[in-house]
């Protein structure tokens, strides 16, 4: 087993460059290791962090009092349409593999950081795909039981960016996931309007998937969402509000204060609003500043650590700033999308 190395700068392990040291950090190298490591951890009152790729996560800059378990199982294992993924395996080789091999259900989510194990944790989603669509089972360590479980994808609790895993965070350590692609030479249905007109076809139209996975990663790149060594747009935690959903009396006050405001119709009148709208429109564009944290000169929803020298406490101060002027214009809660770790927005 690997060991033990106390004090490990957490920042390094983030695509934000941001977090302070770790109690205790560790590499786990199969499912053997992880589990065996967190039940140990848990038999003795040590607080865990599963870390994948850290492109989800806000550390504090005191950083983490406990074990750091870093995910680095690996292994792909196919059984017709069914692949299984290792939960330390690269998401964007998977997609990249899936596409290669003409296997058709994840290649808008091209170029989306992190590993296959928290693909799970908030249904990674992007251009009209989620992961909730292919996934058949996750196998996971469940901490309160202190049993490896196989669970199907109805007992995921998949949502709108969101899952049963992180409705209760820490309670599940994924360790693989199962998803159903079927060899297919085309691309889904072209659900996203963006994208069908940089493929230049019409929303439903089917294209090979290479070219599907070419055009989203052309797009993301132009966004700073690809991550990228000489891009400073890309040190972020993608995007850092998720697109809230406001029940129809909520959008009609929301209405009164901004006639015609963009949304997409949702069930039983509900209304999902783009963040992005909301926070440009209460005064913050594209490259808006404070201190060293800047919002992306590409992209709203990405607050960033352009240079690598903000804080945390500087970067959620420029989020924060973000979230209150949106509430005082607009009176809507912006919810942070990633994981906060011994800090709050
Ligand atoms: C430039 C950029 C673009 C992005 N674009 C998108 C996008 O288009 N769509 C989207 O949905 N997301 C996007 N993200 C967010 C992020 O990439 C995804 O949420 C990704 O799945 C996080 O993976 P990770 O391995 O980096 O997780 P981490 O950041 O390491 O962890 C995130 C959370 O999952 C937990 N976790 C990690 N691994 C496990 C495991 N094996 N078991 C249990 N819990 C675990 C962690 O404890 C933490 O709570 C983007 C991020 C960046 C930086």
């Amino acid at each position: 087993m690997t060991e033990r190395v106390a004090g490990v700068r957490l920042a390094p392990y983030t695509t934000l460059g941001l977090g302070g040291p770790a109690g205790a950090f560790v590499e786990a190298g199969s499912s053997e290791e992880i589990v065996e490591l967190v039940a140990a951890a848990d038999r003795a009152g040590e607080p865990v962090l599963v870390l994948g790729g850290g492109s989800n996560l806000v550390v504090s800059d005191e950083g983490f009092d406990g074990l750091v378990v870093r995910v680095a199982s690996r292994g792909v294992e196919v059984a017709g349409d069914l692949v299984t993924a290792q939960a330390g395996e690269d998401w964007d080789a998977l997609v990249e593999r899936a596409v290669r091999e003409g296997r058709s259900g994840v290649e808008c989510l091209s170029g989306i950081p992190g590993l296959v194990g928290s693909t799970p944790i908030q249904n990674v989603g992007a251009y009209g795909q989620d992961v909730s669509q292919t996934i058949t089972a996750v196998r996971a360590y469940d901490r309160r039981a202190g049993e490896v479980r196989d669970l199907a994808a109805e007992e995921c609790g998949f949502a709108y960016r969101h899952s049963a895993f992180k409705d209760d965070l820490g309670r599940y350590v994924v360790l693989a996931v199962t998803y159903e692609l079927a060899g297919d030479a085309l691309s889904g249905p072209v659900a996203y309007r963006e994208l069908a007109s940089r493929l230049g076809v019409a929303p439903g139209d089917r294209v090979p998937l290479a070219d599907a996975r070419a055009a989203v990663l052309e797009l993301r790149a132009g966004k700073g969402m690809v991550l990228d060594a000489a891009d400073p747009d890309t040190r972020s935690a993608g995007s850092f509000f998720t697109n809230p959903v406001l029940a129809a009396a909520r959008a009609a006050e929301l209405e009164l204060r901004a006639p015609g405001f963009p949304r997409w119709d949702m069930p039983e009148g509900a209304v999902k609003v783009p963040a992005a709208w909301l926070i440009e429109n209460a005064g913050f564009p594209k490259g808006y500043r404070r201190g060293p944290a800047r919002i992306s000169t590409k992209h709203t929803l990405a607050m960033t650590n352009p240079e690598m020298v903000a804080s945390t406490e500087e970067l959620l101060d420029l989020a924060r700033e973000v979230r209150d002027g949106v509430l005082e214009k607009f009176g809507v809660t912006l919810v942070n999308e990633p994981v906060m770790v011994g800090t709050r927005l």
